[in-house]
């Protein structure tokens, strides 16, 4: 099995540290190499991820997922934090991404919260996939590491987010790969609180598209907070990260049937 933290823990410790200000404990170390481990071995069964290359699955796996979060983190953009203990939800979170890091690096009293407020500590995230064998996968991931602050879902969005025990239960949605930026609001916003926030991972993202989506996030009772574009750290790729703001109750008939929103687009 190729080995990827030997080679590569002198370099990625300075690009956490010089990037997101952050720097993984042993700990958090051992399970981002054993999370990259577990993933190749279930690749052999399930096809999970094409990125397998050591570097590469440091870039868009570890670094893309923890990226989104770290303006929240840092206090750049306001951390809606009801309790203690945040609420997160993954969407269409496939081979665990950007869930999985994220439980990692927000467990109790992390480094990477030091200009944040301290209430903003240990994340409680739910990992939701319509794919039951994805979901199956994530259950061993989430055993072995071991990580207790994350649990799964099977599910599909549109109708999670007309369940009572999830509408409006979240404080952060997390969603990276699973539409177009229209159906990413319609299947966040719903499971938002008021004042949540949802954090849409793009590669490439429009001027036409934000128009696109300005008009949809309107009409769930959010707004566009901000866009950050930015590179990666090793390969130099263009990343946008959407952040929305909860500011309104979504109306009822949000989100509406399974495929509505991909197939009839707000
Ligand atoms: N988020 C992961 C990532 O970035 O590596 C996986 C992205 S994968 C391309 C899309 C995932 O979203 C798949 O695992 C699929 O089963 C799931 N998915 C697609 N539509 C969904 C929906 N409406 N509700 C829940 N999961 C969905």
């Amino acid at each position: 099995m190729t080995n990827f933290t030997t080679p590569l823990l002198p370099l990625m410790a300075d690009i956490w540290q010089r990037t997101l200000n952050w720097q993984p404990t042993t700990q958090q170390q051992k399970q981002f190499q054993q999370l990259y481990e577990l993933i190749l071995e279930g690749n052999r069964q399930l096809n999970l991820t094409r990125i397998i290359d050591p570097e590469e699955f440091w870039e868009k796996h570890l670094w893309d997922s923890l990226r989104g979060i770290a303006p929240l983190l840092s206090g750049e953009i306001d951390f809606p934090v009801s309790s203690a203990s945040p609420t997160f939800i993954d969407i269409g979170t496939g081979a665990g991404f950007p869930g999985i890091p994220v439980a990692c690096a927000m467990v109790k009293d992390p480094p990477f919260l030091r200009n944040a407020p301290r209430t903003a500590i240990a994340c409680q995230i739910t990992l939701l996939d319509s794919t039951r064998k994805k979901i199956t996968f994530i259950e061993q991931i989430l055993s072995e590491l071991p990580l207790n602050n994350a649990k799964t879902l099977v599910g599909r969005a549109e109708e999670i987010g007309q369940h009572p025990q999830h509408r409006e239960r979240y404080d952060v949605a997390l969603i990276r790969a699973v539409g177009t930026g229209s159906a990413c609001a319609e299947y966040t916003l719903p499971l938002l609180k008021k004042n949540g926030l949802a954090v849409i991972y793009r590669g490439n993202w429009t001027e036409e598209e934000t128009t696109a989506l300005e008009n949809a996030v309107e009409q769930l009772g959010g707004v566009i907070e901000s866009i950050e574009k930015f590179t990666t750290p090793l390969s130099n790729s263009i990343r946008h990260c959407l952040y929305l703001r909860k500011v309104s109750n979504t109306p009822a008939k949000f989100p509406r049937a399974v495929g509505v929103p991909t197939q009839k687009p707000l």
